[in-house]
Parts: C-alpha cells; structure tokens; sequence
C-alpha cells in the first residue's frame, strides 16, 4: 500500500505492507492548484523512482488543492500513469488527519503552508470548512500568518514610521536590510513555502511579547477556530479536534490559543496530531483492499 500526503510545500509518500515499512519517501510539493500538473507530475517522478518496482496494489494520496470533482480525478490520472493495475484514492489532504490519529470520527483542522477543516460524524456525514487557497483565504496558515507580519511592515514604511522589531526581523530573515525593500522580495519570491516558513519570526516574536506579532498569532488562532466551529456546527458535534500542519504542530503558542478559544465555544477535546498525516493515506489504502475495516 502506498500511502501519500501532497501539502503546500512538500509530497511525503509511505510503502507499507501493513506491518513493515518498505519507502518513507520526501519530494517537493506535487500540489498541481499550487506547482502546476507538470511539475506535479515531475514529483511524482521522483517518488516513483524511489519505489523502484515495488509490486503497489492499493494507493491513497491525500492532496492540497483537490478541493473539487475535476481536481481529484485530475491527480488520480497522474497516479494511474505510474501505477496502472492499482486501486486508487483520491481525498483532500485535510482527510487524511482523522486517520491519522487513528479516529473515524471528528474534525480535523490544519494549519501548514495552506489552512482547511474537515469533518465526519458517526452517521458517516462529513463537512468542509475554509481551504481556498491563499487567494481568497488560508486564515490562520504559515503563509497568512507572514503575509499579515508583511502588510503590517508595509503600512509603516507607507506612514513613514521607523521599522519596529516586527519589521526589522522579517527583513533581516529575508536577507534585507530595509522593510521597504519587502514588497519587491514579495513579488519576486512567489513561493507559498518560502513566506510559510518565515511564520516563525512572527511567532518567535509573539512568544517574547511583542504585540504585533502577538495580535496575528491571536486572529491566527480565531480564524482556526473558526475553522473548526464551522464543521462542528455543520455536524452537530462538539469535537474531538485534531489539529495538524506545521504551524499547528511547532507552535505551542498556536496549539494553547485554539486550545483556549475552543474551549469557550465548549470544544474541550483537542489533540495535536502527533502522527505524520501520511501514516493516514496509508490506512485509507488499505481500506481500499479491505472495505470492511
Ligand atoms: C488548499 C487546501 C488545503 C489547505 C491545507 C490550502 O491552501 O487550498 O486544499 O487543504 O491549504 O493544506
């Protein structure tokens, strides 16, 4: 079974026969709403020719930006491409959190590169939340949270105040030595992964008080749970709330500011995901060789 995560930044794919690992294999993002279907495909490459001629009869891969119809069958024709005589699976990458945490129940929120919601009630109902790509959403994500920390360096270069820590760190961990030199590294860096991975300076800032950075990770924090309240009251269930991505899992200052909103809203079971996302397709897979499971 080949079990396979397709995030914003990176493509983690897994070969297991249930009991052994034979491949735990890294790529570059293979998100085709992200990196386009021919770059897509060339990661795709790249796994393939790690595994070799592994004998594959059952694959899941959980993919960012397989937000409708067309995109999953779009990435399922890749897969087929590589492995013609597989059963194939194709779900959001949000769906694969649940499984991941070993739960068949529950909502699943991430906060990676991208943000989304996800989930499903005992009767087998699922429902969505946010997940609209950076364009028109991903509150609450890496690149968001950065995007906002850019915006808010902007606006003091436009007011002609001096650079505060905010701005002076952000351009410092962008190799800069002036804010306003931020707008053109903007445009010319268009990689989501590279503006996600410098959420941190934000977070690093608000773990030391600094109140800019605080007030993004606290509207982070309310646009996840926003996230998670969303399918929660599509689904009539107040939880359990598995939060996953790279943001949700590095950041205790994140994980304790969802931790507190939700609890407002009476949400009191929240797990961090401990478990890579892909052991969670690998699981799906096998449900395709076994139904019943
Ligand atoms: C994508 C979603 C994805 C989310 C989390 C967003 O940018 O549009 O499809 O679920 O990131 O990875």
């Amino acid at each position: 079974m080949l079990g396979i995560d397709v995030g914003g930044s990176k493509t983690h794919a897994v070969l297991s026969d249930g009991a052994t690992v034979h491949a735990d294999i890294l790529a570059g993002s293979a998100n085709p709403a992200s990196v386009g279907v021919e770059e897509a495909s060339r990661q795709l490459g790249i796994v393939f020719a790690q595994l070799g001629d592994a004998p594959i009869t059952a694959i899941c891969a959980g993919v960012a930006g397989a937000d409708s119809p067309g995109g999953e069958e779009r990435f399922r024709a890749l897969l087929t491409l590589r492995a013609p005589n597989a059963a194939i699976r194709v779900v959001h990458d949000s769906e694969l959190l649940l499984a991941a945490a070993g739960r068949t129940t529950g909502i699943a929120v991430i906060s990676g590169t991208g943000s989304a919601g996800w989930g499903r009630d005992a009767h087998g109902h699922t429902a969505r939340s946010g997940g609209w790509g950076y364009l028109l959403g991903d509150e609450g994500s890496g690149y968001w949270v950065t995007r906002m920390a850019v915006r808010h360096a902007l606006e003091r270069v436009d007011l002609g105040e001096p650079a505060d820590r905010l701005s002076q760190q952000l351009a410092a961990d962008c190799g800069l030595q002036d804010p306003a030199d931020i707008l053109d590294h903007f445009y010319s860096h268009p990689e989501r992964r590279y503006w996600a991975g410098r959420a941190r300076v934000v977070f690093e800032l608000a773990a030391d008080r600094e109140p800019v950075s605080a007030a993004i990770v606290a509207a982070a924090a309310d646009a996840l749970t926003h996230i998670a309240t969303s399918v929660a009251y599509r689904l009539g269930m107040p939880g359990p709330v598995v939060l996953a991505g790279g943001q949700a899992v590095h950041q205790p200052l994140l994980q304790q500011a969802v931790r507190e909103r939700l609890a407002v809203r009476g949400i009191h079971d929240l797990e961090i995901l401990t478990a890579a996302p892909v052991s969670g397709a690998v699981r799906l897979a096998a449900e395709l060789l076994t139904p019943s499971l």
